[in-house]
């Protein structure tokens, strides 16, 4: 097969193509701390929020909710200018904890702010799935006719059992039912999900892309468990180490493909795995594996099986 379902020689759905044709080239998000809290450790749905988390183990260096969004934005971009090379389009990617979780008037203010640098071609805004309210889903249906936005759902995992162990703070109805309302309001939605959480395993993960291939979503990020220091799941793990399926590199490109091929072709592929620096880690068995060599070793074990996104998907 030269091309693929989605129009492109690669064997997913990449970023990468996705943004070829959106936006004619290469697009750079720009992380930004803007200053939220999160509804699961202020104490309103729960306190010490999800186990794992570590929000500072996720933040770029020149992220700092002390200054303005204008200047992360100039910051970031002069960061990923080094690091990748220009780039024509940029995305103010609000990242850091809840980012909706602020009255309306106050999200306002932030996402208009990011819009108005003269270098930024729209918004992707990062959440929890209770974080979503009519009024809100009104603005940013209203938003996206002007511009391109997306929000991005931490889902994490489908199953209740794990949302309560992971200390999550809502279940999975939550999650569905937010991503039905967003659909109605025809915003783009992105889901994040974790492969490793405790009392899963691969068949979990691969069953559960029956769930995803029902549901109106339009991005998706994968990413392996990592153990970050000083969490409660570092605690966990090391307490009840049977209860995690913990991926080495070459069983996790195993997986990836076997996931990649019953996921839907519709869905774009934002990322494939997490890369946590490794000072962070309380554990770890990737040697270093950087993540574009990974993406490279994914590709090739697709090709090498001739498969593709897809290709196995069941949606019913
Ligand atoms: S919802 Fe996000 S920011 Fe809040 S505790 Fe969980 S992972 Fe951390």
């Amino acid at each position: 097969m030269d091309t693929f379902p989605w129009g492109d020689h690669r064997r997913f759905n990449s970023y990468n193509h996705f943004s070829q044709i959106r936006f004619g080239g290469r697009v750079q998000r720009i992380p930004i701390d803007a200053g939220f809290t999160c509804p699961n450790r202020d104490g309103s749905r729960g306190t010490g929020g999800c186990t794992y988390c570590l929000n500072n183990a996720f933040n770029p260096p020149y992220c700092n909710r002390l200054s303005s969004i204008t200047q992360q934005i100039d910051d970031g971009i002069a960061f990923y200018q080094k690091r990748r090379g220009a780039s024509n389009n940029y995305l103010a990617y609000f990242q850091a904890y809840s980012n909706t979780y602020a009255p309306l008037d106050r999200l306002q203010t932030l996402y208009e702010e990011a819009l108005s640098h003269l270098k930024i071609n729209g918004l992707v805004i990062a959440t929890r799935p209770d974080c979503i309210d009519m009024p809100l889903l009104d603005y940013l249906s209203d938003l996206q006719t002007r511009t391109y936005i997306t929000l991005e759902l931490g889902i994490e995992s489908w199953h209740d059992d794990t949302l309560r162990r992971i200390n999550r703070g809502h279940d999975a109805a939550t999650a569905i039912q937010a991503l039905k309302d967003i659909d109605q309001h025809n915003i783009p939605v992105g889901i994040h999900l974790i492969f490793g959480l405790p009392g899963e395993s691969p068949d979990t993960w691969l069953n559960d892309t029956q769930i995803i291939n029902n549901l109106p979503v339009q991005h998706i990020k994968i990413h392996q468990l990592q153990i970050i220091k000083g969490t409660p799941m570092e605690q966990d793990f090391f307490t009840h180490r049977k209860d995690f399926h913990f991926f080495t590199p070459d069983s996790y490109i195993n997986f990836v493909a076997d996931y990649l091929e019953r996921l839907s072709p519709d869905i774009v592929i934002d990322r494939l795995a997490g890369e946590v620096p490794p000072r962070f880690l309380a554990f770890s068995n990737w040697d270093r594996l950087r993540y574009d060599e990974l993406v490279k070793r994914i590709e090739i074990r697709l090709k090498e099986r001739d498969t593709w996104q897809g290709k196995m998907a069941v949606s019913e």
